[in-house]
Parts: C-alpha cells; sequence; structure tokens
C-alpha cells in the first residue's frame, strides 16, 4: 500500500505493513481512538472495556492514553479500492474499505456471451459487448435493443437458457434466461450490473399468451448481477407451468421499467 507524507507538491510514498493497522488484541482494523498503555500496548477502542481497561501483555491500565502518532499514521493512509484495474479512482481510509466496495460501481461484471471470458465494469462490459455484436453479427440470432417502458416481444426456446439484450439508453446489458424444472418453466429478467446505486433501479413485467389467456408477472427490483448462474432462481421469476407451455418455444412480451429514485411514501 501507499503511504503518504506532505512535505512536497507530490507526497512521497513508500510501503507498510497493513498489519500494523490492526489491532494486535481483536485483529480489526483500527479506527480513532487507538488506545495505548504506560508501557507503549496498542489496543482499540472496542477491546478496552471489554479488558476492562487492564493491558492483556502487562497488567498495566490502558484505555485512557491515546496513540496519537498512530492515529496520524491511520489518518494519512489511503488505499485504491480493489476495482482499481476496473476504473475506480477511490482512495480508502483502512478499514473502510468494505463499505465503498460493496457498492462500488466499478466491480467486474462477466461479459454474459457464452465463452467469452471478458471481465470489467458493467459500462465496460456493455461497450465489450457491443463492439463483439459489430464484429460478429450473426453471433446473436436476434437482437434485442430496447428502451426503458416499451414492452418487447421475446422469441426463445426453453432450452436456449438465455437472450441478451441491451437498454440502451442506459447503456445496460440484461438477460432473459429461462429454466426448464419438473413442474414448468422459470423465466427471470436481470441486468448485468453490480448492487450500486450509480447503475439505476429497475423492475420488469412479462406477459406469457397461451391460447388467448394470459398471465402475468410484475417483478420487484431487477435483480443486478455481476455473472450470468445457471441455477435455478428461487425468487424474482415468473413460473409458467407445464400445463400453460406449448411446445419448446416460448413467446413473451417484457417490459423493463426505470424505478424513480427513493420515492418517499408518506
Ligand atoms: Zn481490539
Ligand atoms: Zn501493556
Ligand atoms: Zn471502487
Ligand atoms: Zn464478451
Amino acid at each position: 500500500m501507499e503511504c503518504v507524507s506532505s512535505t512536497e507538491d507530490k507526497p512521497r510514498t513508500g510501503i507498510l505493513n497493513l498489519d500494523v493497522l490492526s489491532c494486535p488484541i481483536c485483529i480489526e482494523p483500527f479506527t480513532i481512538p487507538i488506545f495505548q498503555c504506560d508501557n507503549g500496548h496498542l489496543a482499540c477502542s472496542s477491546c478496552c472495556p471489554k479488558l476492562r481497561n487492564k493491558c492483556p501483555s502487562c497488567a498495566w491500565p490502558v484505555g485512557h492514553s491515546r496513540c496519537r502518532a498512530l492515529e496520524t499514521v491511520l489518518e494519512s493512509t489511503s488505499i485504491p479500492c480493489q476495482n482499481a484495474e476496473f476504473g475506480c479512482t477511490e482512495k480508502l481510509t483502512y478499514g473502510e474499505e468494505s463499505t465503498h466496495e460493496n457498492t462500488c460501481s466499478f466491480s467486474p461484471c462477466s461479459c454474459p456471451v457464452q465463452d467469452c471470458n471478458y471481465i470489467g465494469s458493467y459500462k465496460d462490459v456493455y461497450v465489450h459487448y457491443k463492439k463483439l455484436i459489430h464484429k460478429n453479427p450473426q453471433s446473436t440470432s436476434q437482437r434485442y435493443r430496447v428502451r426503458c417502458g416499451e414492452s418487447f416481444c421475446v422469441k426463445m426456446n426453453i432450452s436456449d437458457n438465455l437472450v441478451i439484450g441491451t437498454l440502451y439508453k442506459e447503456r445496460l446489458l440484461f438477460t432473459v434466461q429461462s429454466f426448464r424444472k419438473s413442474n414448468g418453466v422459470y423465466v427471470t429478467v436481470s441486468c448485468i450490473a453490480p448492487s450500486s446505486p450509480k447503475a439505476g433501479k429497475f423492475s420488469y413485467c412479462i406477459t406469457y399468451t397461451v391460447h388467448g389467456l394470459s398471465i402475468t408477472y410484475k417483478s420487484p427490483e431487477l435483480k443486478k448481477i455481476q455473472r450470468v448462474s445457471f441455477h435455478t432462481p428461487t425468487e424474482n421469476y415468473m413460473l409458467i407451468r407445464n400445463s400453460s407451455l406449448h411446445g419448446e418455444s416460448l413467446e413473451m412480451r417484457i417490459c423493463i421499467k426505470k424505478e424513480k429514485e427513493m420515492k418517499r411514501t408518506i
């Protein structure tokens, strides 16, 4: 990691073993305040009360004097996000990386095309997918290039498992997957993105018609997936029972809607 000192315009950097920034008692990353006993043994603020303010190494009191030197070191550390290679420029404080990384919009996503190993941020996967189609126009038998809020017709063979489409205004890829099980076919729609608020919130609606009868499914929030999974979904799917199936092909109308940001309920 980089350790920053600001003596010049461009800070000098060095290597710091991050272990020194963890409490030696509970091994959790230190947060400010950091305490020390009179012999200089360190303890974090949650360990001190648990130890009844008695240093486990020397039995002197701990929890009254702070170790300002290490607090300064902690404040001056910055760690690149683990998704830096995918374009994230966030610099994080040690111990707080996971808060950011859980919702980092640069979390790696896999291209949904079978046998393609491309991995990148969801925006890069979109660009990559578009290029791939341009390079090989025959690669997808049918292109689904749709707008949010407009329904479109999807025709697929149940055994195909997967069709890929683009929400071209949002520059997002979505997938429609079908899973044949003993009681019928499960259909689910997802979008290729990490669970970052930047990727937006969507929901979808599927209408399946057979013999003049329509079944409609309205989803909760559209699932965001970083890679295509071939496990039968346990939630967020439409079940078309065997009695409603008509051969091997599925024909459905799907509409993906963009959800408004944080509706306030009164
Ligand atoms: Zn501790
Ligand atoms: Zn001590
Ligand atoms: Zn990040
Ligand atoms: Zn690809």
